[in-house]
């Protein structure tokens, strides 16, 4: 290397000098004649052409030639004897040269000794033959000259060549950098197609001059190592100021400072800055300086590359807030189910815990008072949680008042969470204390991505909140398999309502002084197609669940106003007693439902009792009152099923306006003849007196049943003694078969 590499000082020939890693040209002699060696070397001996000497390889056949073209590299002349082995050897060559070897840059002058044996005009163009000479005109002078314009039309050739082939490489580097998105790929990325280029080792470093998230100045203007190949690898995400080796920092350093690149002896520091301000610089460890064809060409790919890098930017902008909550100013679902997913990649899942913590009464007070509040509540909220969790954990927004935190699992058990709530949030200057629910899953126990990871959080966070609020629950399969049954049963249901695979039966209600049947009860049943029933208990909730219930109920009352009309019609004036959902009763288009059915099936409204049960009674009393109020208005019955297992008020209970109680049947199972006149069933039956209600007794299965719940004032019954739920045809015969019906 000489002195001046340095600091690369350009040539400037002709405005290109593609050669200045060289410092001669060279020319290949082929001849079988030593003398045209010898008068030829010693003819340019001292020669400078375009500020560069000569160097010679010699050849003494055309076999001889072909091989030193097939071996060496950048020989810009080959100055050919025609007449060699055979009187076309030099021409044959010639063609090898063009189509053989693509050899396309290096200029040819012919020579022969017999001008007779000249080549022919197309031979000279279809071979791009520079010149032809007879070896008597190449003089000192003229050998000059010709090497001379042979040299320069070489020289041209070849910066043509080598931009082109530099540009359609920028071009495809910049279409494959457009489509990274991570600013760690893109940097890595941009040190392959340099090293490409460059056709050195990618043994390159880059650092990107981030500008920080928050603006903080100090950070903004410390670059950081985002990408390195080869040996530097360990200095990914540094701060440069950490890279110990001083060429590297420094000529990063000043290239940043210069905003320029900077063309260092063994090293080359290249600068790509950036319309956002987000400039980086890549050093690249290349021995030889760069000549001016790469580094024009470094130019035009930094210009290229700074266009690809603002997109990079630009991508990982909108990939933050894909990323980030901007309410609570944390990470949102997606970076969770990303933080997940990298856990388990890199095999570090196992004890880790996701736990969900959802704020209890959110919503109320979000309508209490108003959204604003609610969001300063989250806010609050989250910070609360980014303080105690955050260097342990990483804590997330879900959506909603819904949060995760994921971390080690001793780290973010329930009896952390409640720690870090322990303390009142302050809110307007106020304290305020916080309960939550939380669903806790252990990596460990599912196998899904980040994305079912979370489902199987919220999973075990809906069993914790059935539970009632403030309680926790850990996810466990049993869960999945419960969960996948209610749906697989659901999807049945929903089947069955449209193949009509639901019926109603009625099963009748009796006197039990007389023991004639007064009334029926609708039931609803459910066969599948393999002929099983499904018991109501188990789909009814279900039905509730996915508010199917409102239509199969408005279907299950008009069967049955139908059906009571029917029997009415036949002589069997029956009450018809019909189960209503709390769904049903609390849908908005209930009343009207309810107007149209009546009207529709033409039923005297005084032969309907509707049945609510205690629990669904109690509940929003002053609703529940103007809704049976409202019933009563029609001349509707409404009894209150299930008596005794709810926590009926008596003083709510004597102004609703019903007209009897359901003894429910697991109070009659109980009866027994030493225990039944201070059973349940009795204190019910003289509560009814006393409120002036007619009681009737659900599962009556025995005569000993019969009797003793007719001794304590019971006035009716219904159970399997008297008779199961039948379907109408089957209940019509049954009635037919009864005598009490007939008297
Ligand atoms: P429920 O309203 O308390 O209905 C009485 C249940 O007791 C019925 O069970 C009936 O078959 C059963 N039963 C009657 N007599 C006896 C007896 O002597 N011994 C015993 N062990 N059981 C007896 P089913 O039909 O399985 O219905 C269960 C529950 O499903 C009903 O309880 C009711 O809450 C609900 N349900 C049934 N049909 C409907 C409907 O159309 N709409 C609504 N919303 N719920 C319904
Ligand atoms: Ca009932
Ligand atoms: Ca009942």
């Amino acid at each position: 290397m000489s002195d001046d590499d340095d600091l690369l000082e350009l040539e400037e020939d002709d405005g290109v000098a593609s050669e200045s890693l060289r410092h001669s040209w060279r020319v290949l002699i082929v001849d079988d004649d030593e003398d045209v060696h010898a008068s030829t070397t010693m003819a340019m001996s001292d020669a400078v052409i375009l500020g560069r000497s000569l160097s010679f390889l010699h050849a003494h056949s055309a076999c001889e030639g072909r091989e030193v073209l097939a071996r060496e590299v950048e020989i810009a002349v080959i100055l050919l004897d025609v007449v060699m082995e055979e009187s076309d050897s030099g021409l044959k060559l010639v063609k090898v040269i063009r189509d053989e070897l693509h050899l396309d840059e290096v200029r040819i002058i012919l020579r022969t000794g017999q001008p007779g044996y000249a080549p022919e005009a197309d031979a000279v163009r279809d071979y791009d033959i520079n010149d032809y000479k007879a070896k008597s005109d190449l003089t000192r002078n003229k050998l000059y000259a010709s090497l001379t314009s042979a040299i320069r039309s070489y020289q041209q050739i070849h910066a043509l060549n080598s931009s082109r082939r530099g540009l359609a490489m920028i071009l495809d580097a910049s279409s494959r950098l457009m489509a990274i998105q991570g600013m760690h790929d893109f940097a890595a990325g941009v040190i392959t197609q340099l090293a490409a280029l460059m056709q050195v080792a990618p043994e390159g470093l880059v650092c990107a001059q981030m500008q920080s998230k928050q603006g903080s100045a100090d950070e903004a203007d410390t670059p950081r190592v985002v990408a390195a190949a080869g040996h530097y690898r360990p200095m990914i995400d540094q701060p440069l100021s950490a890279v110990s080796e001083a060429r590297i920092r420094d000529a990063l350093v000043s290239c940043f400072a210069h905003r320029h690149s900077q063309f260092l002896q063994g090293a080359t520091a290249i600068f790509f800055g950036s319309a956002t301000g987000n400039d980086m610089a890549v050093f690249l460890d290349i021995d030889q300086p760069l000549d001016d064809i790469n580094q024009r060409l470094l130019e035009v790919f930094c210009s290229n590359i700074s266009a690809c890098f603002d997109n990079v930017r630009l991508f990982q902008q909108l990939n933050a807030s894909a990323y980030y909550d901007m309410l609570c100013a944390m990470p949102n679902r997606v970076a969770l189910v990303g933080a997940i997913d990298q856990l388990r990649a890199e095999g570090l899942a196992p004890g880790k815990m996701v736990t969900v913590v959802d704020i209890d009464q959110f919503s109320e007070a979000n309508h209490a008072f108003g959204h604003a509040y609610g969001d300063r509540l989250l806010k609050v909220f989250a910070q609360r949680l980014l303080d105690r969790f955050g260097g342990r954990a990483i804590a997330a927004r879900l959506g909603g008042d819904t949060f995760a935190l994921l971390g080690k699992e001793s780290d973010v058990t329930p009896h952390q969470v409640a720690l870090a709530l322990r303390e009142p949030l302050i809110l307007d200057a106020h304290e305020v204390t916080v309960g939550v629910t939380l669903g806790l899953l252990r990596l460990e126990d599912t196998e899904g991505d980040g994305s079912s990871a979370l489902t199987d959080a919220t999973i075990a966070l809906q069993a914790a909140k059935a539970n009632g609020r403030g309680q926790y629950c850990y996810f466990s399969l049993s869960m999945v398999n419960e969960i996948r049954e209610r749906v697989r049963l659901l999807d049945a249901l929903r089947n069955a309502v449209d193949c009509e695979r639901l019926t109603v039966v009625y099963q009748p209600q009796f006197e039990l002084s007389t023991r004639r049947t007064v009334g029926v009860e609708a039931l609803l049943r459910w066969r599948t197609d393999t002929g099983e029933y499904v018991a109501p208990d188990r789909f009814i909730p279900l039905a509730e669940h996915s508010g199917l219930i409102v239509g199969l109920g408005e279907w299950v009352l008009r069967s049955a106003c139908l059906e009571a009309c029917r029997l009415a019609h036949e002589g069997f004036p029956l009450r018809m007693a019909v189960n209503l959902s709390v769904v049903q009763f609390r849908d908005a288009r209930f009343l009207s439902m309810l107007d149209a059915a009546l009207a529709d099936t033409a039923i005297d409204p005084k032969m309907l009792e509707l049945e609510i049960t205690e629990s669904m009674a109690m509940k929003d009393t002053d609703f529940m009152t103007s809704q049976v109020r409202q019933l009563k208005k029609r001349g509707i019955a409404v009894a209150i099923d299930d008596f005794g297992t709810g926590f009926s008020s008596l003083a709510y209970l004597e102004q609703l306006p019903v007209d009897r109680l359901k003894i429910d049947k697991a109070f009659v199972a109980r009866l027994t003849a030493e225990n039944y006149p201070n059973s349940i069933a009795a204190t019910v039956t003289q509560l009814a007196r006393h409120l002036g209600l007619s009681v009737i007794a659900e599962g009556v299965e025995t005569e000993a049943q019969y009797a003793w719940l007719s001794e304590m004032g019971v006035h009716e019954g219904q159970g399997w003694l008297i008779g199961k739920g039948m379907p109408a045809a089957e209940l019509r015969a049954w009635l037919k078969t009864q005598p009490a019906q007939l008297g």
